[in-house]
């Protein structure tokens, strides 16, 4: 059997040299965790291909989340609800396992279900915050410039922020972070403080304009590397049946400690 600390993992992505997931996953213990780019025609060849090469496992980024799911062959409840994976299992059968760790990992970041949120965007992490929330038991809207996306998501569909508990940007707006952040979103920085919560999926070095904002009033707030560590410690465990090193994890993606709370790791497949 291979021992699944040197065994071969990687994260599949089209582009993909900007992911922090190597730097994390090495940090915490997975030391053959490797960039894999992987264009889109040939992402199904390659991910049959992972198993016989020695890999135990792999997480998946845009744009292969739906393909990966399609390719496994056996998949978690919450991976076909969401209609995406973002890590892969190889069994040494042969066998392509497909889970989600976004959904729990974000609820694990935040930290709590909150009574409800606003939840900006409709793309995959979209999908899969609303799938976290809805089904933790929270009430859920959602807002996105292209309205008709957001139809079907299962949450309700708004034309303008509405007060929550908890406001959730799943749009890639901030990753520029231009001189005027708030111009593509249903909010300035005043409406911020409409909210308890605010967590913002993207991540980038110096922080979010909506993050920076955010602790500016005081209010609690989650960035995108706290649910990027989290989502990986729970691939961790799945791929090695052991607890993740979070504080290792959390350096390697951060530079430093954290502040924040535990990530609690998913049970395995
Ligand atoms: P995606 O599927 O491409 O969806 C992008 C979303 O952003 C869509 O709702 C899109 O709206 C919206 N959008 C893009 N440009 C916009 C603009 N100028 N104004 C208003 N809305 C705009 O992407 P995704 O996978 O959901 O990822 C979204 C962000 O979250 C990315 O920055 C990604 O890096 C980050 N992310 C972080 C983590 C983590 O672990 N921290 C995990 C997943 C994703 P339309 O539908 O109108 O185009």
């Amino acid at each position: 059997m291979l021992d699944p600390l040197t065994a071969r993992y990687g994260v599949l992505g089209w582009p993909v040299g900007h992911s922090l997931s190597p730097a994390m996953m090495q940090a915490a213990g997975l030391s053959r965790y490797q960039h894999l780019p992987v264009a889109p025609a040939a992402f199904d060849a390659t991910v049959r291909a992972l198993g016989p090469g020695g890999f135990r496992g792999a997480n998946v980024t845009i744009p292969h989340k739906a393909a990966a799911l399609a390719a496994a062959s056996s998949a978690s409840d919450a991976a076909r609800a969401i209609g995406a994976a973002n890590t892969l299992v190889y069994g040494e059968d042969g066998s392509i396992h497909a889970e989600n760790t976004d959904a729990p990992g974000f609820m694990a970041a935040l930290g709590r279900v909150p009574s409800s949120a606003l939840v900006l965007g409709a793309g995959g992490s979209a999908r899969a915050v609303v799938w976290a929330l809805t089904t933790a038991g929270a009430d859920v809207s959602i807002w996105n410039r292209t309205r008709s996306r957001a139809e079907g998501l299962g949450a309700r569909v708004v034309d303008e922020a509405v007060p929550a508990e908890v406001l959730v940007n799943c749009t890639s707006v901030g990753l520029e972070d231009s001189s005027a952040p708030f111009k593509d979103l249903p909010l300035d920085a005043d409406g911020v403080a409409e909210y308890a919560t605010v967590v913002d999926l993207v991540y980038r070095t110096g922080g979010t304009a909506l993050i920076r904002e955010a602790v500016q009033r005081g209010i609690l707030a989650v960035n995108g590397l706290e649910i990027l560590v989290c989502q990986g410690a729970m691939s961790f465990t799945l791929w090695t049946g052991l607890a993740a090193p979070l504080d290792r994890m959390r350096m390697a993606a951060r530079g430093r400690p954290a502040e924040r709370g535990q990530c609690i790791p998913s049970p395995s497949p």
